[in-house]
């Protein structure tokens, strides 16, 4: 199958450079793959699991919170907010982030942006958690 290059960061510098099959993520409107010789396009990413095919078939998975893809003549570049990859999430720190985040929600009287925080906590939480079940 053709390849194309790829490139993910984050704001703490780069985590992947190489040829792949495929990237797979999902974007502010829905999931989304990339293929070889996929047209120009530019997205803002959502958060969820995220997956990359490597040329011999490997797939990795990862969390995916937020950032953004393009694909410009050929090249795909992914700068996430947060990119975990399956083997890098601490199953325990995202329990307890989930069960903060629950105990937030529960306990009611928080203000709007309170509410947010929490709630965009829980999200990243559930989405590492789905990750590495
Ligand atoms: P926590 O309350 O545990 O910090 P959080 O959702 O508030 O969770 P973030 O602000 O999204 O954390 O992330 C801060 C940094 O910590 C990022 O670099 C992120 O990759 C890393 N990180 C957060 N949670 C985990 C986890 N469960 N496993 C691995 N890395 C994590």
């Amino acid at each position: 199958m053709s390849t194309f290059p790829l490139r993910i960061g984050t704001p703490d510098g780069l985590l992947f450079e190489g040829e792949v099959e495929r990237v797979v993520c999902r974007s502010i409107t829905g999931n989304l793959a990339i293929l070889a010789r996929h047209c120009n396009f530019c997205t803002a990413l959502g958060m969820g699991e995220a997956a990359v095919v490597l040329p011999d078939g490997t797939r990795r998975t990862a969390a995916c919170i937020g950032g953004m893809l393009s694909m410009m003549n050929g090249t795909c570049r992914l700068l996430a907010t947060t990119w975990e990859w399956k083997e890098d999430i601490d199953s325990e720190r995202a329990n307890a982030a989930k069960k903060r985040a629950e105990e937030m929600l529960a306990k009611g009287g928080l203000t709007d942006r309170e509410y947010k925080i929490a709630e965009a906590k829980l999200q990243r939480a559930l989405v590492r958690l789905s990750v590495k079940s």
